[in-house]
C-alpha cells in the first residue's frame, strides 16, 4: 500500500536538538528535510559579509535591495549531510559560529526577510513529502502541515548542549557563559519579536526533551509520524 506523503513541520526554542531529530525521521522515512535556521544564518553571514551589520542595527534599505541577488540552497554532501550554499558556495560551516549566532536572531526578525525566506520554504515543500524544522513551520509557513511538533527544553540543558557540540567542532574560545546568554538572549528575541513571534501553534504536539536520549526523542517522533499517515 503506498503510503500519503505529509508535511511535518518541527519548532522549538534555539539549540533544543530540533535539527537533529528531525535529521533522523527525514533520513528513516525518505522524506527530504530542510533546515530553515540555516536559511536566517545564510542571509546574516551576508550581511556580515557585506558590512551591513553595525553593532544592533542592521541596514535595512542596503538589505532590503540586496535580498532579490541572495540565493540560498542545500546540496547533500557525500556522507549524505544536507549543507546549506549561499549563492553557490558552501557556507555550513561559517553560519554555525557564535559571529552568526549573536546577530541572526536580529536578521530574523525583519519582516521583508521572512517574507522571502517563508516563500522560498513554501516553494521547497509544495509537493509535501517534507520535515522541515524552524520557528514559524507549523503557524506560518505551514498551517495545514498534518505533523507539528514544539521543542523545547531548559535552557541551561539547551546550552550544554550547543558547548559540548562547539568543542566538538574545535572552538576553543567560546565559553560556557556565552553560549548561555545567547540561548537566553536568542529565545527573547525570538519570542517577543512582531514578525511571527515564536509560539506553540495550538494544534502543535509538545516535546520537552530535558530529560531524553536521543534515540527516545527520535523514536517517539517517529512514532508520531507512523500514528498521523495511518488515519
Ligand atoms: O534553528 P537555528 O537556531 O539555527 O536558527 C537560527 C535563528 O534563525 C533563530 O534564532 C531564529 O532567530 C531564526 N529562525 C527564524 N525562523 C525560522 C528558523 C530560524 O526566525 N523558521
Amino acid at each position: 500500500m503506498k503510503q500519503r506523503l505529509i508535511t511535518v513541520a518541527i519548532d522549538g526554542h534555539s539549540s533544543c536538538g530540533k535539527s537533529t531529530m528531525a535529521k533522523a525521521l527525514a533520513r528513516r522515512i525518505g522524506y527530504a528535510y530542510i533546515d530553515t535556521g540555516a536559511m536566517y544564518r545564510a542571509v546574516t553571514l551576508y550581511c556580515l559579509e557585506h558590512g551591513m551589520i553595525k553593532g544592533d542595527e542592521v541596514n535595512k534599505p542596503r538589505l532590503r535591495r540586496h535580498i532579490p541577488k541572495i540565493e540560498i540552497t542545500f546540496q547533500v554532501n557525500e556522507e549524505g549531510k544536507s549543507e546549506t550554499y549561499l549563492n553557490g558556495k558552501n557556507v555550513e560551516k561559517e553560519i554555525r559560529g557564535m559571529e552568526v549566532s549573536n546577530k541572526v536572531s536580529l536578521v530574523s526578525a525583519i519582516g521583508f526577510v521572512r517574507r522571502a525566506m517563508v516563500a522560498q520554504q513554501q516553494a521547497m515543500g509544495a509537493k509535501k513529502g517534507i520535515v522541515m524544522d524552524g520557528r514559524d513551520i507549523g503557524t506560518v509557513v505551514f498551517p495545514d502541515a498534518e505533523l507539528k511538533v514544539f521543542v523545547t527544553a531548559s535552557a541551561q540543558v539547551r546550552a550544554e548542549r550547543r558547548f559540548k557540540e562547539l568543542q566538538g567542532k574545535g572552538d576553543t574560545t567560546t565559553t560556557f557563559d556565552e553560549v548561555l546568554a545567547n540561548v537566553i538572549e536568542r529565545d527573547r528575541i525570538d519570542s517577543t519579536r512582531k514578525e511571527s513571534p515564536l509560539r506553540q501553534a495550538d494544534d502543535a504536539l509538545l516535546l520537552d526533551n530535558s530529560h531524553l536520549t536521543l534515540e527516545e526523542q527520535d523514536q517517539w517522533l517517529y512514532e508520531q509520524f507512523v500514528l498521523c499517515v495511518k488515519v
